[in-house]
Parts: structure tokens; C-alpha cells; sequence
């Protein structure tokens, strides 16, 4: 697989303590901050701290240790925001784009955790 990782992106300067972001959770290898221009009332991304471009990126090269923090850290925002169905929360939705027919805008992996409200269908058709 051929990425490369392109270290002036939004995010490697939030990681770097360039710009300001407002932190909601932060691991050894994780990171969550609000979105700048939230579509919904709770708008997270959350975003590894090892250069990875997007979701095959670090779900092929990243280590374990990586990809086990990224995923409890996620859990624990839906928990600690009160989103888990399974603990009486209204529920949520996380997504990641890719490339240019997923719409990325900042090349380096996040995802999108989205709730506060029903967020309709998936997709407009
Ligand atoms: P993408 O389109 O790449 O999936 O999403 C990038 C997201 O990053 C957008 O939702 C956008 O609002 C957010 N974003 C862009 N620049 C900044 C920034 O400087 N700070 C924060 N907190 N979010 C940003």
C-alpha cells in the first residue's frame, strides 16, 4: 500500500499543539476534540496519533496497542457523553470518508462521532 502522510495537515498541527482544539478525551495514542463546525449538537472526531491518512491506512499498518486504544477511547466518549444505547443514551452515529468520493477534507484519519439528535437516513438519495 502506498500512503504517504502529508504533516502539514489541520490535524498534524492540532497533534503538534499548533492550534487550539477542544479536547474531549485524550489517550497514549488517541485523540478526541469538538469539530469546528459541528453538523449535529455532539460532533467528534476522533483521530489516532500515528500518521495515518484514513481508515485501510491505519487499520492495515498501524499496531494493535494503536488500533485497541482508538476503538476504547471511542467507546469511552460514547459512554462518558451518555450515547450508549445499551446504558439508556439516545444512541449515535460514527463515520469516516476516504479519498475523493468519500469527501475528505483533512488527510489524516478520523472519524465522525455525530448524536444529540435523529440524524435521518445515512445517505441523501
Ligand atoms: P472530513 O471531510 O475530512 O471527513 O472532515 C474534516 C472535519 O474537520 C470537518 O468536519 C471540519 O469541520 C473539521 N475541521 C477542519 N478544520 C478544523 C480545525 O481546525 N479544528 C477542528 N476542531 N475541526 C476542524
Amino acid at each position: 500500500m502506498a500512503y504517504s502522510y502529508d504533516p502539514t495537515n489541520i490535524f498534524a498541527r492540532i497533534l503538534r499543539g499548533e492550534i487550539p482544539n477542544k479536547t474531549v478525551i485524550e489517550t497514549a495514542h488517541t485523540l478526541a476534540f469538538e469539530d469546528i463546525r459541528p453538523s449535529a449538537p455532539v460532533h467528534v472526531l476522533v483521530i489516532p496519533k500515528g500518521p495515518y491518512v484514513c481508515f485501510d491506512h491505519f487499520a492495515s499498518e498501524a499496531s494493535d496497542e494503536e488500533i485497541a486504544d482508538f476503538n476504547r477511547a471511542t467507546a469511552d466518549i460514547c459512554r462518558k457523553l451518555g450515547l450508549s444505547p445499551g446504558a439508556g443514551g439516545q444512541g449515535y452515529r460514527i463515520l469516516s470518508n476516504a479519498g475523493d468520493h468519500g469527501h475528505q477534507e483533512v488527510p489524516h484519519y478520523h472519524l465522525h462521532l455525530l448524536a444529540g439528535r435523529p440524524l435521518g437516513p445515512m445517505l441523501a438519495r
